[in-house]
């Protein structure tokens, strides 16, 4: 396996991209929009100097990974003698339908495609191609280049081989892979996501308030990050979108997102992306401010 294909060049495509290009491989990056390649050339050169000023890497290294990447806008060009095709492109069903019937179209058939998706199901994307054994959720944590976990989805009909072949693969990129079935969430977010919406029911039902729930799970629970504050880093929106993937998918009450939540993303509070989640954000600033609209 030497030659990756990344569709999309957003927050997750250039971090896929960065590290399978500092670990050696060739990488193709693909995206419809020409700025997004270029902004996400720019994001990877920033994240590599980041790390050379940490000399966790060295200046030949910085520079092989550059020379590792070739960008794309034409997907049929750049997935043609893919190995393995990453599918990093926007969460939305019937565009990843149609970006993976091309991706059955254009990239070689034995090649592996593998989707980043967060929520949709893998066996629904195998579904849209003739190779759904060759089929995988291959899901990436934000930041890619520092986040060791990469949650790898075995599809309903994804063939085992490929699934040990992705397993090899993603520790050959320093990660540390887990291997989980297709249900909706998967497992990261199946358990994140209720959690997140508990503590946002807390807050809702006036329980606590948002620093004293964060406070609470940082410092009880060990978590880097508190609920709330990890929601507006994730995006309310994001939130809401897989809140609503498990609800329809279990068919469980359990699964219903806060009316908090759906008021704020209907709002358009969306967290860090907007300015104004649980919390207010201040260009230039890292200071954590709970939103006036909670103080109470
Ligand atoms: P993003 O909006 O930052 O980037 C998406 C990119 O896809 C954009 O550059 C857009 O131009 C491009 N794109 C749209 N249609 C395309 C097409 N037909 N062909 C090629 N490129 C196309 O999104 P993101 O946050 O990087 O998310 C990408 C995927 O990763 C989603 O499936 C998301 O659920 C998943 N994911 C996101 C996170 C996160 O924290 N952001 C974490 C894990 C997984």
């Amino acid at each position: 396996m030497q030659q990756i294909a990344v569709i999309g060049a957003g927050t997750m495509g250039n971090g896929i991209a960065h590290v399978f290009a500092q670990n050696g491989f060739k990488v193709n990056l693909v995206d419809v929009s020409a700025p997004s390649l270029e902004k996400a050339l720019q994001t990877i050169e920033k994240n590599l100097d980041r790390q050379l000023a940490k000399e966790s890497i060295t200046a030949e290294v910085k520079a092989r990974t550059l020379q590792n990447i070739t960008t794309y806008t034409d997907l049929a060009t750049g997935v043609k003698t893919a190995d393995l095709v990453v599918e990093a492109a926007t969460e939305n069903i019937a565009l990843k339908l149609k970006i993976f019937q091309d991706l059955d179209a254009y990239a070689p058939p034995a090649a592996i495609l593998a989707t980043n998706t967060s929520s949709i199901s893998i066996t629904r994307i195998a579904a849209a191609t003739k190779r759904a054994g060759k089929v995988i959720g291959m899901h990436f944590m934000n930041p890619v280049p520092v986040m060791k976990l990469v949650e790898i989805i075995n599809g309903y009909a994804t063939e085992k081989t490929v699934s040990r072949t992705i397993v090899t693969l993603s520790e050959k990129l320093g990660k540390v892979p887990c291997v989980v079935n297709d249900y909706p969430g998967f497992i990261a977010n199946r358990i994140l996501m209720p959690m997140i919406n508990e503590a946002i029911y807390s807050l809702y039902e006036g329980v606590a308030n948002v620093a004293e729930i964060d406070t609470v799970m940082k410092l009880g629970m060990a978590h880097p990050m508190g609920p709330l504050q990890l929601a507006d880093f994730i995006g309310l929106d994001v939130c809401l979108s897989i809140l609503n993937v498990l609800h329809d998918g279990f068919g469980n009450p359990k699964y219903a997102p806060c009316p908090l939540l759906v008021n704020m993303v209907t709002a358009g509070y969306l967290g860090a992306k907007s300015g104004e989640g649980f919390y207010r954000y201040e260009k230039g600033s890292k200071d954590l401010i709970v939103s006036e609209r909670f103080v109470k």
